[in-house]
């Protein structure tokens, strides 16, 4: 999924001085699951800017929806009534919602509360972790299933810098080194083989390097 934190409040307050009319639109997906911009963060932003204009003396009309995703048009339609009684709206969902709702609702401002951070996981309630670089073209397959790409610091693709110390990355004791992992888990499955097929510079045309990207599924297009 896609992980992001919601921004501080006065960064949001900043972003909206000027509206008096705000939409604030949660989403039920990936944000909800890491607790930055589903319904309950909906409620409480609401709250929390409510509460800080009228302390300002300038208070706000804030309406409320949370929909089932922002990044699918489908969804991003039902806003359409609300959006209608609206000169602003605060999307809570990671970067792609929040530029899925300003396509269609061009003529609103439209402000991101959340920061999007990364491609990751659940570790434990509380914690979310980074998992996936989002390269265009996977390799787990050589490596074990530990990510090099996201994992390793430096993106290494063949073995560690040698900066790594009793299993942690040079960059930081808090992080454990990709490369150790990649090795340790090889080592259970009894194929540390892998580790001496050399991997050539890796094509990163096909990641961001190369421009937005698209998938186009000919066969389910309508
Ligand atoms: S190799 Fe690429 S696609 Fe596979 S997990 Fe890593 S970054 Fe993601
Ligand atoms: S110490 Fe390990 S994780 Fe850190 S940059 Fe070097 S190889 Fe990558």
């Amino acid at each position: 999924m896609i992980v992001a934190e919601r921004k501080h409040l006065k960064e949001i307050q900043g972003l909206v001085s000027d509206q008096d009319r705000i939409l604030i639109v949660g989403c039920q997906e990936c944000v909800t699951v890491c607790m930055a911009g589903g319904e309950r963060e909906v409620g409480i932003l609401a709250s929390s800017l409510r509460l800080a204009r009228s302390r300002e003396g300038k208070p706000v009309e804030i309406l409320e929806q949370t929909i089932h995703r922002q990044c699918d048009f489908e969804f991003v339609d039902e806003l359409k009534d609300k959006v209608e009684g609206v000169d602003c709206i605060i999307s809570m969902a990671c970067g792609v919602g929040v530029q899925f709702v300003a396509e269609r609702y061009v003529d609103r401002w439209v402000v991101p509360a959340l920061n999007t951070k990364f491609a990751g996981g659940t570790k434990e309630i509380g914690l979310w972790e980074e998992r996936c670089g989002l390269c265009g073209e996977c390799i787990l397959y050589l490596t074990g299933g530990v990510c090099p790409i996201a994992r390793c610091s430096k993106s290494l693709l063949n073995g560690p810098c040698g900066g790594s110390q009793k299993g942690k990355c040079e960059v930081s004791e808090d992080i454990d080194c990709g490369w150790q992992l990649i090795y340790d888990r090889l080592q259970e499955k009894g194929r540390l083989d892998l580790l001496f097929e050399f991997q050539p510079p890796k094509d990163w045309s096909v990641a961001r390097d190369g421009g937005p990207r698209k998938v186009v599924r000919e066969d389910v297009m309508l």
